[in-house]
């Protein structure tokens, strides 16, 4: 169905939206929506703000949510929040990390919660799911499991699947079936016109492959049709040791020789951590290992799963709901600040034992001017060509990744604290450790330009990570298919064309 609304003239408004708005906003939209406008104290409003997984998001008051349950309802928004230059935000699961991300102050924080179908069919293309943007990653493996099948998508289960797939999408398979937006075979989306359009390979393909990491740049995606695949139980879980020097010598070495394999093996997975709680002052080794074949115990990653003395071990053969939901235990949502900071650079031991002892300097830095606990981490993902070689294989993605970058390994500081006043310190510590860590690969010749849109901290360059003619492709497509700058000028949430 193609249904176009045509928008009335904006006013002429320059720059882009940071707060405030329009008191009207939320009323126009009642007046036509009545009772899909929620306002402050009522189980809706909460409901909805109590979605958002960090303290940052959940303290953000907009005036209203809006709870559209159609494409169409969305169509018909949009046009009234543009012509009245009306602030919003955009949010599927909530579970982006800075505040701002996904909801607004004192604007209209759009929820697509209720976009929360799925449903599977075979088609030319094989078997594609079509799944709403709000569900979360758990809820959709617990229907395509029930029938052996699965998705490329989140490895958390609470993940919202809008904001993950469209900025690009880490999982269990990617290094068998690249990020989860290079599963995509058709996107659903809302353009600030009210049009409705399908992106995919025969139509809009330009807008399909920049929606591909292109997030919230070009419109609303209502619903992503992903290409599933047969999958049954798998070998995976949790290990953590406690650190020593040795421990720290063997996980270098181990980390570097898994993510440059030239033999890598496409179904292996490694998120390895190491993780400071500075109440106690000490770390922990955290090998999240999966293998998605159920012949499990394979020798490359022996290294993480064999390694003694062990705290903890959760290896299992289960199935992928199991373990999505099993990392999303104990999460308690609005209650904790949290930093994600991210950069990649290609693989080397020498700079991986760099990475992680100038963490350590790091945090003990602020051990005497923090005076709260807080847990620090420092996470290791390998990008090995096998994975980013799916972009291309699958009709371009727009997040300038190639094979010929080498062995990658994107790495993301993570700290999670309570007290506001300790907002400046961390991310000034976050932002200067990174940015030595940038001069040394540089001197290294192990820089890479790429930062993971869906882990980066609002300040960094995420956008022009993706290389020049990326980001010129993107401003052009921007041109074309949101000629007013809507999702430029009114959505300040999320990484911009023009950061
Ligand atoms: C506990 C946890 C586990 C995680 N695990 C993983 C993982 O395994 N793999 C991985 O790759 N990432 C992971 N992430 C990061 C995750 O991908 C991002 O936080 C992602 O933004 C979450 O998606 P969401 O829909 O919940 O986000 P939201 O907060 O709702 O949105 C994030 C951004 O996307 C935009 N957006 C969302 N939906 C739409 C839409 N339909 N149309 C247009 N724009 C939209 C929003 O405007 C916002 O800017 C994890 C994060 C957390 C907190």
């Amino acid at each position: 169905m193609k249904l176009k609304i045509l928008a009335p003239l904006s006013l002429a408004f320059i720059g882009r939206c940071s707060a405030g708005g329009n008191p009207t906003c939320c009323q126009q939209l009642t007046s036509v929506f009545p009772a899909l406008v929620y306002f402050p104290n009522s189980t809706a409003y909460s409901a909805s703000l109590g979605e958002y997984f960090t303290e940052q998001e959940f303290s953000i008051t907009p005036t209203c949510f809006f709870h559209p349950f159609t494409p169409a309802e969305i169509a018909t928004a949009l046009p009234i929040l543009s012509a009245s230059n009306c602030p919003f935000a955009v949010k599927s699961g909530g579970h982006g990390i800075w505040g701002g991300l996904a909801n607004i102050q004192d604007g209209v924080s759009i929820d697509l919660a209720e976009f929360n179908g799925v449903d599977v069919d075979g088609g030319e293309q094989g078997t594609v799911a079509r799944v709403g943007v709000g569900m979360k990653w758990g809820d959709v493996y617990d229907f395509l499991g029930a029938r052996g099948l699965a998705v490329v998508g989140g490895r958390w289960g609470s993940v919202g699947v809008g904001g993950l797939i469209l900025g690009g999408g880490i999982s269990f398979f990617s290094t068998r079936k690249g990020f989860a937006c290079d599963t995509v075979v058709n996107h659903q989306i809302v353009l600030a016109t009210g049009e409705i359009i399908n992106a995919n390979a025969t139509s809009n393909p330009e807008l399909w492959q920049a929606l591909k990491g292109g997030s919230n740049n070009f419109g609303i995606v209502t619903r992503v049709d992903l290409l599933a695949f047969p999958q049954g139980d798998f070998w995976g879980g949790l290990i953590i040791n406690p650190f020593s020097e040795e421990a720290f010598e063997h996980f270098t070495n181990a980390l570097h020789i898994f993510s440059s394999d030239p033999e890598y093996d496409e179904n292996a997975s490694l998120i390895f951590t190491y993780n400071f709680d500075s109440s106690t002052r000490t770390w922990i080794i955290i090998s999240n290992v999966q293998y998605t074949s159920i012949a499990g115990y394979p020798s490359n990653l022996e290294p993480f799963t064999s390694y003694e003395p062990q705290l903890i071990n959760t290896m299992r053969v289960s199935n992928l709901s199991d373990f999505a939901i099993t990392n999303s235990e104990g999460e308690e949502e609005g209650t904790t600040r949290s930093l994600y900071f991210t950069r990649t650079y290609v693989s080397s031991e020498v700079l991986i034992r760099q990475i992680f002892e100038i963490f350590n300097s790091t945090v003990y830095n602020t051990l005497s001017i923090i005076e709260e606990d807080v847990t620090w981490g420092i996470t290791a993902e390998p990008f090995p060509p096998i994975l980013t070689q799916y972009g291309k294989l699958n009709g371009g993605n727009i997040l300038g990744l190639d094979p010929s970058d080498g062995p990658l390994i994107l790495f993301l500081a993570t700290v999670t604290w309570h007290d506001s006043v300790n907002d400046l310190p961390i991310t000034q510590a976050i932002e200067t450790y990174f940015s030595q860590i940038d001069t040394l690969s540089k001197s290294l010749g192990l820089y890479n330009e790429y930062s993971y849109l869906n882990y980066a901290y609002k300040d960094q360059k995420v956008m022009k990570g993706y290389g020049k003619e990326n980001l010129q492709q993107m401003k052009s497509l921007s041109k074309q298919f949101d000629p007013e700058g809507v999702f430029q000028r009114l959505v300040p949430g999320g990484f911009k064309l023009d950061d």
